[in-house]
Order: structure tokens, then C-alpha cells, then sequence
């Protein structure tokens, strides 16, 4: 059995989960309604983030949506920029920056995006929970309430909470949905109904029904045992890592606070559990840093509302590291973390660095594949070129060709046709050059690129021409 080694006591809590009973059934967590400045600064970012997920489908930029991630058709629009994949490079790259991103953050600030920014938190805490919390009451009413053999009370108060949750659960399905084929198409398959479009209705309904359960029984268990970025923590978090900790040497030994209110021998901690009932994965920070831990800030606030109530200082349970708790000197803002913050803001101007260079076209010109050269009247040769457009941009795109370097000119055989935004367009076309205009059987060649007569960028390749050039 471990030891905890600041406390010297044996670490029974690491050899159970405290939503697993003794029998391996499951303890359901009940946890307290949370009341303090940081739970409403997370609500009113929730809300915000909430708005955000729910419109972002019918905000457009442009005519393009501004997030979607068609992977049927491997088109990504991000903040209303087209991605084909021609960009595979470029999201390649984004996403191992990303992931270099993701590791620095959680080697610094620990889990401070489970807490305010991940979507199983938020919906879990800011609509599930508060749902419940109207219907069925305080976290003691719940228990009651799911105590009581089946009555009145409780099938009107479960029927009306689960119902309210399929709901939900449908129409975030849908949301989520409309960021993968577009809201357009969304509508479409509501409007067409099941048996028109059975695999696009059963596919929604698969999707509502697993967001059903996750938030309606499986809850903080998607943290404890099932998300991989929550079992990354266990090496990414160091002890200079920020986290949610309780001050041990502040609060230690822990007892209840006598009726007169002195507790001089003893430490802040008055042991009345406030941290322990209000926290959504049933744990007790006072045990140490634990990977069931979402650095939600429920505890601090639970906590600190306590010391106010008993005339201590606040921040018995605050963020800080594993460091700063040891050593008393609370440690946050140290050298590690600026010089990391550093490198993570120049990771974010790399990307959109990348993003900038990303032009609104890209085109490639290329020979015909086992085409020669021809002649073309009595004293000029062509070649045959196969050309690619695509248009990134959000507007419907036309790229004129012109020979700029020799002297000559572009004839097309068929395409040069608008192409549509998000679309790759396809043509031919000869390029016809004097023979006196050439410098060798394999001259050089600039091609022009032109939008409504204003120069885009400029194309290099190659003309080829009889051997004999090569002895001019
Ligand atoms: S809320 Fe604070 S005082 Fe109460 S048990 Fe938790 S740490 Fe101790
Ligand atoms: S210990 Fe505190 S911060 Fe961690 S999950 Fe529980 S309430 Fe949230």
C-alpha cells in the first residue's frame, strides 16, 4: 500500500475508485449545488461557450459556414476558410502543433481546461446538473427521491427530467451533426423523415442516444476511466504543474471547530466536508492531487465560503502546485510557466503564420503525360498542358493563363470555366511558341495567373522542343 509521505498516512483512497462500492456496484455521486465567484465566472463562460456551439451553425462568413468538418467529403472550414485536401500539409502540421500545444498547457496550467472549458464539464455541470437540480431538487432530495420506491413524485419528476434530456441530447445530436454535413442538409434529413433517409435518421438517433446515456448515467465516469486526455495527466502534471490542492500544512490536523471557535492546536481545516459533497466525481481533495480530479474549483469555493464563515483566510483550497503547498510560497507565475507560455503564444503565431501563406487558389500546370511537342504552322511548336484549380476561397473563382516569359500564347482546348468555392476545376490548354522564341530542347516557361485581369501569382515550368535546339 502506498504512502502518502506529507501526511504519513497510507493512501487507502488510490486502491478504490469512490464511485465503485465495495461490491462493485456503482455510487452514484450526488453532488451539492455549487455557490461562489469561481463557479460564476465558469457559468457565465459555459453560457457563452453554449451560445457559441448552438449558433455557430447558421453564423456564416462569406456563403461558408464558419466551422465544419465534412469527412465524407474531406472538406474542413474553419472560421469560414475553405480546406480541401490539397491542405493536408497544412492541417497536418496544425494538428502536431496542436498537440505539442496541448502538452505544453497541461505541463502548466494541469487540467484547467477540463474545468472551464471541456464539453463533457460544461454540459454536465451547466445544463444537466442544473436541469436536475430544478426537477428533482437539492442533492438530498435526489438521494430521496431515488431511495423512494416508485410513486407519483417519482415518475412525474423522472419522466419529465429524462424527457427533457432526450430532447436535449437530440437536438445537440443535431448541432453536432450540423458541423459535419452542413445545417442545409441537417434540415433536409429532419424534413425528409426516417424512411426516406433511414441511415441519416438511424445515425442521428445513434448520436442522441450515446450523449443520452453519457450525460444521463455515465456522467463524471467519462472523466474517471474513460477520457484519454484525463489519463495523460498522471505524466504530463509535475509538481510545478498549477492544480486544484489543498494546503495540508495550512489545514492539517483537521478537526471540527469547537463551540467557542478556537482551535488553536489544530489546523484550518474544520473537516465539515463542504469540498467533499459539492465535488461531481465524488472525491476528497484533502487526499492529494488525483487523476479523478477535474480541477472544477468546486472545492475552493465550497472551502472558501467556509473559512469566510469561521474568520480564516480564503484559499485553503486553491490553485497552486504541488511546490508551492510544500513549500508555502504559492507558486503560479514561476519561470517554467512564463518560458512555456512564451513558447505556447509562439506556436499560435506559427499556425496562423501557416494559415496566412495559405493563399485563396491553388493551381498546378502540367504537361500532358507522354504528350511531345508538335509543330504548329510553319514556324511555331506547342505543347499540351493538363491544369488544376482549387478554389479556396468562399466566392465562385476564374484564373486566366497568359505566357508571360517567352514571347507565345495559351490556347485552351476545353475548361477554363468559373470554378465553385471549395471545388477543384479542371482544363487543357496548348501553349503555341515561335521556334526562334525557344533556348533549348527544354526551355523554361512563365505562366501568368490572372483574376479579373488583376495578377495573382506567376507558374514555372517547362516547354520541350526538338534536340536540335539544344546546338543554337
Ligand atoms: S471545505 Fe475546507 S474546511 Fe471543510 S473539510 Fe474541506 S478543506 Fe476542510
Ligand atoms: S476535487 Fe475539487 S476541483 Fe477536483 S473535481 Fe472535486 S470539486 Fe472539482
Amino acid at each position: 500500500m502506498a504512502k502518502n509521505v506529507k501526511t504519513k498516512k497510507p493512501e487507502y483512497f488510490r486502491d478504490k475508485l469512490t464511485t465503485v462500492s465495495k461490491d462493485g456496484s456503482r455510487e452514484w455521486v450526488y453532488a451539492k449545488k455549487v455557490k461562489g465567484p469561481l463557479f460564476n465566472r465558469r457559468k457565465i463562460l459555459a453560457t457563452f461557450l453554449l451560445l457559441i456551439f448552438y449558433i455557430g451553425p447558421i453564423i456564416k462568413i462569406g456563403n461558408n459556414p464558419i466551422l465544419l468538418f465534412n469527412i465524407l467529403e474531406r472538406k474542413f472550414i474553419i472560421f469560414g476558410v475553405v480546406f480541401l485536401p490539397q491542405d493536408i500539409h497544412l492541417i497536418l502540421l496544425t494538428f502536431i502543433t496542436l498537440i505539442l500545444f496541448v502538452i505544453l498547457f497541461t505541463v502548466i496550467f494541469g487540467r484547467i481546461f477540463c474545468g472551464w472549458l471541456c464539453p463533457q464539464t460544461i454540459f454536465m455541470e451547466f445544463v444537466f446538473r442544473q436541469i436536475e437540480y430544478l426537477i428533482e431538487g437539492s442533492a438530498a432530495k435526489q438521494r430521496r427521491l431515488n431511495s423512494k420506491p416508485l410513486n407519483f413524485e417519482k415518475l412525474w419528476k423522472k419522466t419529465l427530467k429524462h424527457f427533457i434530456f432526450i430532447l436535449i441530447a437530440v437536438i445537440t445530436s443535431s448541432t453536432m451533426l450540423s458541423y459535419i454535413i452542413g445545417v442545409g442538409n441537417v434540415i433536409e434529413l429532419l424534413k425528409e423523415g426516417p424512411i426516406k433517409n433511414f441511415s441519416g435518421y438511424a445515425g442521428l438517433m445513434v448520436f442522441s442516444g450515446v450523449f443520452y446515456f453519457i450525460f444521463s448515467f455515465f456522467r463524471e465516469q467519462v472523466c474517471v476511466i474513460a477520457c484519454p486526455y484525463g489519463r495523460l495527466q498522471g505524466v504530463l502534471v509535475d509538481k510545478k504543474s498549477i492544480i486544484v490542492g489543498y494546503d495540508y500544512k495550512r489545514g492539517e490536523p483537521r478537526a471540527p471547530i469547537t463551540k467557542d471557535g478556537i482551535n488553536t492546536d489544530n489546523g484550518d481545516c474544520i473537516n465539515c466536508n463542504a469540498c467533499v459533497t459539492v465535488c461531481p466525481t465524488g472525491i476528497d481533495i484533502r487526499n492529494g492531487t488525483q487523476l479523478e480530479c477535474i480541477n472544477c474549483t468546486a472545492c475552493i469555493d465550497a472551502c472558501n465560503a467556509v473559512m469566510t464563515r469561521v474568520n480564516k483566510p480564503k484559499g485553503l483550497i486553491r490553485y497552486d502546485s504541488e511546490e508551492g503547498i510544500e513549500t508555502g510560497h504559492r507558486s503560479i507565475f514561476n519561470t517554467r510557466s512564463i518560458s512555456y507560455s512564451i513558447v505556447l503564444v509562439l506556436l499560435l503565431f506559427f499556425v496562423g503564420y501557416l494559415f496566412m501563406l495559405r493563399g485563396s487558389f491553388e493551381t498546378t500546370i502540367l504537361r500532358a503525360r507522354g504528350s511531345m511537342f508538335q509543330e504548329y504552322g510553319a514556324d511555331s511548336l506547342s505543347n499540351i498542358y493538363n491544369f488544376d484549380l482549387v478554389n479556396k476561397s468562399a466566392k465562385l473563382m476564374k484564373i486566366d493563363y497568359l505566357l508571360e516569359s517567352p514571347k507565345g500564347r495559351i490556347m485552351y482546348i476545353q475548361g477554363n470555366v468559373p470554378v465553385d468555392a471549395g471545388k477543384v476545376g479542371r482544363g487543357t490548354f496548348l501553349i503555341i511558341i515561335k521556334k526562334d522564341e525557344l533556348s533549348s530542347s527544354n526551355t523554361p516557361i512563365i505562366i501568368g495567373l490572372y483574376n479579373k485581369g488583376e495578377k495573382m501569382d506567376t507558374y514555372n515550368t517547362t516547354f520541350v522542343g526538338p534536340n536540335s535546339l539544344d546546338k543554337k
